[in-house]
């Protein structure tokens, strides 16, 4: 099974455009009738569903923010009444208080189809056997995950988060092809299977189903590496429905939109939509939902949008690997820091170090100071203070080349940095409190 539903995947981008025309202007009209604050924002701006004609017209609607989930918890934005909910999911709440999305029966399928489309990008099919590591929850990953596989009719493993040991147990015993988890806890499950003395190929995974956080190319190779697999992105949010929201196939050059059902944008700086090949905020317009759709949710991650062919015949854009969310950005000393950019430099300092890292930023009078919290792997580990001084250095120029700015470098023990199961935690920002 190369594609789940080849037609609409290969759809080409006249037809595409007109799908998208046809249903933004229904959703508009929708939401000015069913979502309250929706229609006061339009009503603000002076704007009627009558204005907008056409995909083009998107860009003269409002925007909606993380703020007016927030402010219209927990009910305030749903657009139909309670009897059509069939679930609650909601944020994980890594930046602030938990948000809630309303599903109907229509939006868990659609979700579970757009899921089902991602995971036969990583060769799912009916005979395989699908590992879903991703905790079950409010939080999206597992359930999504689940529901992708169970349309394509493969047989899930239902593990959640939690007890390594007997993840590497289930994956091995029953045969799972394909891995689901963040790429921080595939990460851990190599580690883990390393201390068990156990290869790559003592393990049946052939491919890996890894978001939900912010990863680089370089985390890619190794967890490629170190589980003998193909790694690929997956992409999604709570208030768009879940994972799948887009999905990297295996070209590996960019994670497909569905946009069929999910219309993005771009935006730079003064909020205005850039081109394709352009850096900046990603903007989303669920056009097929109907519990709780958003107009124009700004998502506060940052990426690039490419158009053009891909080899895998799928038309969809494609966008890049998301280099960090707005509020994951740091400003140290007029600089911005982004995570990822750490984590790129650490891969390269080789196997010295392992990629599990934390960021601590701490104010010293007027000064933001940069530490980093390396984790030695075990084969550099040594007590020679010349050692661990001449790799403290070398690590400490990497990181300088690629962030512009100096950074004070925290050497520690193999495995002494606190695993996540589910998102790695990786900023601790002590300015907050200040
Ligand atoms: P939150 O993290 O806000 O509590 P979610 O659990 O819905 O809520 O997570 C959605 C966010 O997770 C996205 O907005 C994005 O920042 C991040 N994310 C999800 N998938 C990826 C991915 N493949 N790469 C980078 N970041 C991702
Ligand atoms: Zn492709």
């Amino acid at each position: 099974m190369r594609y789940y539903q080849k037609k609409l995947e290969c759809i080409s981008r006249g037809e595409l455009r007109s799908l998208q025309s046809e249903r933004l202007v229904k959703l508009v009209r929708y939401m000015y009738d069913n979502v309250a604050p929706y229609r006061k924002k339009m009503v603000d701006i002076g704007i009627e569903p009558g204005d907008i004609k056409d995909i083009d017209d998107l860009k003269l609607l409002p925007f909606t923010e993380k703020t007016d989930l927030r402010d219209n918890y927990p009910f305030g934005l749903l657009a139909k009444p309670m009897k059509d909910i069939s679930r609650f999911h909601g944020s994980s709440g890594t930046s602030g208080k938990l948000t809630v999305v309303g599903y109907t029966k229509s939006d868990l399928k659609i979700w579970a189809q757009v899921m089902a489309r991602s995971l036969v990008m990583a060769g799912a099919d009916k005979d395989s056997v699908v590992h879903v590591a991703y905790g079950y929850g409010l939080f999206t990953g597992g359930f999504g995950a689940h529901m992708g596989a169970e349309l394509i009719g493969s047989t899930i493993t239902p593990a959640s988060s939690g007890n390594t040991a007997r993840q590497i147990m289930l994956i091995r015993d029953f045969n799972a092809k394909i891995l689901c988890c963040t790429p921080s806890y595939a990460l851990y499950i190599a580690e883990e299977m390393q201390k068990l003395g156990m290869s790559p190929e003592d393990i049946p995974l052939k491919a890996g189903v890894f978001g939900a956080e912010p990863w680089t190319n370089e985390m890619r190779d190794e967890i490629e590496k170190r589980l003998g697999i193909t790694a690929l992105d997956v992409y999604g949010l709570s208030e768009i429905s879940g994972p799948g929201v887009s999905m990297e196939c295996t070209v590996k050059n960019g994670m497909h939109i569905w946009e069929d059902h999910f219309v993005p944008e771009v935006l730079g700086a003064d909020l205005k939509p850039l081109k394709y090949g352009e850096k900046g905020e990603l903007v989303f317009t669920t056009i097929t939902k109907d519990g709780m759709p958003l107009i124009r949710y700004r998502t506060r991650d940052i990426c690039t949008l490419y158009d053009g062919k891909c080899a895998c015949g799928r038309t969809h854009v494609r966008m890049s690997k998301i280099v960090g969310r707005t509020d994951d950005m740091l400003i140290i000393r007029g600089i911005n820091v982004f995570p990822s950019q750490l984590e790129a430099a650490l891969i390269r300092c080789g196997n010295i170090v392992t990629p599990n890292y934390q960021i601590i930023v701490d104010r010293e009078g007027l000064l933001d100071r940069l530490s980093v919290k390396v984790e030695m792997s075990d084969e550099a580990f040594t007590d020679t203070v010349s050692e661990v001084e001449r790799i403290r250095k070398a690590i400490e120029k990497e990181i300088h080349d690629a962030l512009g700015i100096g950074a004070k470098i925290i050497l520690c023990e193999p495995r002494s940095i606190v695993r996540s199961e589910g998102k790695a935690v990786r900023i601790i920002d002590n300015r907050k409190k200040y």
